[in-house]
């Protein structure tokens, strides 16, 4: 059923007494426009603070891929007025099943998709990355046209009491009272103002592809959002675009080193031979891949960092605190910050204060969120005595009560 509840719309509009941050005296300087850099800039705009978002690519694309965008983080895209046409996008949600990889047995099912917008005051949707993407890129243009700058590599910083000097590899210097380093998991941000914190592979490698809908076993459309567990692997499937085309991710471990990165071909015989023993219908699905369509990523673990914050510095999303993907959080934990730093910046008095506010409002919660994704890898894969279990998932664990647009800061 499609949700169609009215939505919490909390009233912490711009005028509402909280926008300003004059004590700026200049567009603050954001590093990198992926999901979390550009949340921040429309967060930031929001709260009538001018940025500019520095990215490295040419061009603004997403790859291909679903994220799953959870309640906690859809209030947020829901008070920044992008929420509402993306769930329009994504259609109906679903309920989860959690199965077991050895006989497709249910272990656990999730909530009631229709109790998310009454609990939560926001749907659970499983968006298209591009979609998402788009949709912000589009709002913070709206908002000031020349607000994002392409073809802006970040290579260091420079910063004193009055200023950040950010350098980019086209040889520009931009000049900046603060400075968003949203850069994702292998930060330049991180190491430039932390030092090199080295990241480990986990020995797990991630599968990702898009199956048109066309191809999909019938088996699989009828039970379409399904969490596999089983020894040392996990996989999930889920419709995206109104049931159009199926998201595909099978985790597994993988003792030979793999790189990271979102584009490095894979093959379905590789897919393949790392789910074997997977039920018939799963394997259908991976053997019906348009191959060029099919990527792996080998994921990499870093420790949470006990400060995010230097002088005029701070970070956010991956780049703040990178997470394996065992609870669906990365990216809803970008999100979040996004609009607490927006709201930190409009409810202070000088940049000490609004950083202060920001890290204190967000550390615990996202590096307990990344810590808890790694737990969850090893009880799907079943690393401890009971075998692979659904674990707790981010609904389990609660994850979803927390609406930054309202939350304390
Ligand atoms: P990124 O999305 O990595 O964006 C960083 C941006 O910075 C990029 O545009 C990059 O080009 C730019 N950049 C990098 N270096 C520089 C530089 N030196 N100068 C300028 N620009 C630079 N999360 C969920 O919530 N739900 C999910 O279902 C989910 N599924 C996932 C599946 C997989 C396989 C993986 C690997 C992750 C998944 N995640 C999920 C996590 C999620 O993708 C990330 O947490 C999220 O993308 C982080 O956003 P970010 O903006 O911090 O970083």
């Amino acid at each position: 059923m499609t949700q169609n509840i009215q939505r919490n719309r909390p009233s912490l509009a711009k005028g509402s007494g909280q926008s300003g941050a004059e004590y700026l005296d200049g567009p603050v300087a954001i590093i990198g426009a992926g999901i979390g850099g550009l949340t921040a800039a429309l967060s930031l705009q929001h709260f009538g603070v001018p940025v500019r978002v520095f990215e490295q690519a040419r061009a603004l694309r997403e790859i291909g891929a679903g994220v799953t965008i959870t309640p906690n983080a859809m209030n947020v895209l829901d008070f920044l007025g992008i929420g509402s046409a993306l769930a329009e996008q994504a259609g109906e949600t679903l309920r989860y099943f959690v199965r077991s990889s050895a006989d497709g047995r249910e272990l656990e099912r999730g909530p009631d998709p229709d109790s998310f917008v009454p609990e939560f005051g926001a749907p659970y949707c499983n968006l298209h990355r591009a979609d998402l993407h788009l949709a912000l890129t589009d709002a913070v243009t709206k908002s000031d046209p020349d607000a994002i700058l392409l073809d802006h590599r970040f290579d260091y910083l420079e910063q004193d009491d009055d200023k950040v000097i950010a350098h980019f590899s086209n040889r520009t210097t931009f000049e900046a009272p603060a400075l968003i380093g949203a850069d994702g998991g292998a930060s330049a941000i991180r190491s430039a103002v932390f030092g090199g914190q080295s990241a480990s592979y986990t020995g797990h490698v991630a599968l990702r592809a898009l199956v048109p809908f066309t191809r999909v076993p019938q088996a699989i459309i009828a039970d379409p959002y399904a969490l596999y567990v089983g020894a040392g692997r996990s996989l999930i499937h889920y419709p995206l675009r109104r049931q159009t085309t199926m998201n595909l991710l099978g985790n597994a471990q993988a003792s030979q080193w793999q790189a990271e990165g979102w584009s490095i071909p894979a093959t379905v015989k590789e897919f393949l031979s790392l789910f074997e023993d997977f039920p018939e219908p799963v394997r259908e699905l991976v053997a019906a891949i348009p191959e060029p369509d099919l990527f792996k990523w080998g994921l990499r673990d870093r420790e949470p960092l006990p400060v995010w914050t230097r002088g005029r510095v701070t970070m956010l999303g991956d780049a703040a605190h990178p997470m394996t993907p065992y609870l669906g959080q990365g990216a809803c934990m970008a999100i979040e910050d996004g609009m607490i730093l927006g709201r930190a910046f409009a409810a202070s008095q000088d940049l000490a204060e609004a950083f202060s506010r920001y890290e204190a409002a967000r550390r615990d919660r996202a590096n307990g969120v990344q810590l808890a994704a790694r737990y969850q890898g090893t009880q799907h894969h079943g690393s401890t005595a009971s075998g692979p279990s659904s674990g707790k998932t981010a609904a389990t664990l609660g994850l979803f009560s927390y609406n930054p647009v309202t939350a304390s800061i």
